[in-house]
């Protein structure tokens, strides 16, 4: 993006680190007034039955349409709302809008809702979470957070008390883009995660013959039939990778092959064929 200034490479270098810092320090501010500016969307992902391909859930996902940078990716403001702790304000404003549009939908469909360490790590996590479903008036066990392993790195006691309070709701729980973190199976035996989520990396390698990743596949599966957990494979791009992840035996599917990001008006109407088919 800089321009080469026409001093030299040494010119040219802290030019480009310079330009960076401003355009870090306009997207935090921009960041900052995102809400009240109305440019945060969720867009929801359909999660489906890995035998019946019926939706069971959508996962909400965050977008930021800036009116002076254009369309964001959360790769990049997600981490940046997290070190500048925005994403205090922007979780809460997730869960609201999540658990509100669930209520639209048929009562077996539940919302899947993505939290930050930073969030987790709050005292008043779980108290946000149950006066939120409470507003809402959406049944807890309807909602399911999603975690990283990254939430038991900075201060792994407090991450899992959390985690704790939010199961007492009635809510569930799910590992995140699990195997590509820094794994623990610690946690595994004494908290009730409902669902690990298989990430994309060991799905395309499986299909692609790779035999560690389809081997790592079939041992997540295992283990979580045997503690009493489910699995979602994520970013099932194609039908060969759905067969493949339907023989592994993983108990759901999401990705594009059955539905990309959609706007909440879309997914209201892909459930609501579902039903008439159904009918
Ligand atoms: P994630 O929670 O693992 O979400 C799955 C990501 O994979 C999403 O990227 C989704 O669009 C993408 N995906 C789904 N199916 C496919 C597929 O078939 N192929 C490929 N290539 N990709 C697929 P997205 O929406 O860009 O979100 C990226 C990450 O940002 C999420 O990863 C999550 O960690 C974070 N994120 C998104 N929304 C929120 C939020 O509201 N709060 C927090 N704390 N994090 C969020
Ligand atoms: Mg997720
Ligand atoms: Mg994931
Ligand atoms: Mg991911």
């Amino acid at each position: 993006q800089a321009k080469d200034l026409g001093g030299g490479e040494h010119c040219s270098f802290e030019a480009s680190l310079h330009a960076l810092a401003e355009e870090q320090r306009q997207l935090e501010a921009s960041l900052r007034n995102a809400i009240g500016n109305d440019e945060l969307e969720l867009l929801y992902q359909p999660v489906v039955d890995a035998n019946f391909e019926k939706v069971v859930s959508f996962e909400a996902l965050l977008r930021w349409n800036s009116k002076l940078h254009g369309v964001i990716s959360p790769a990049k403001f997600i981490p940046m709302a997290e070190e500048t702790r925005m994403i205090l304000p922007i979780g809460k404003w997730v869960m609201e809008q999540a658990c509100r549009k669930a209520t639209q939908w048929p009562s077996h469909v539940m919302v899947n809702v993505n939290v930050a360490a930073a969030q987790l790590l709050e005292p008043d996590f779980a108290d946000m979470v149950a006066a939120t479903l409470d507003k809402a008036n959406l049944a807890p066990h309807r909602l399911e957070i999603e975690v990283t392993e990254s939430v038991f790195l900075s201060d792994a006691g407090v991450a899992r008390a959390a985690l704790e309070k939010v199961l007492n709701l009635g809510c569930s729980v799910a590992l995140d883009d699990f195997g590509t973190g820094y794994s623990s199976l610690g946690y595994l035996r004494t908290l009730r995660f409902s669902t690990i989520k298989v990430d994309r990396l060991f799905v395309q390698g499986a299909a692609q013959g790779n035999r560690e990743s389809l081997a790592i596949i079939r041992a997540v599966v295992a283990m979580s039939d045997s503690l009493g957990m489910t699995t979602t494979a994520e970013g099932v791009e194609n039908a060969d990778e759905a067969a493949l992840i339907r023989s592994l035996g993983c108990t759901k599917i999401q990705g594009y092959y059955f539905g990309r990001p959609m706007q909440a008006i879309e997914a209201s109407d892909l459930l609501r064929r579902e039903t008439l088919r159904r009918a």
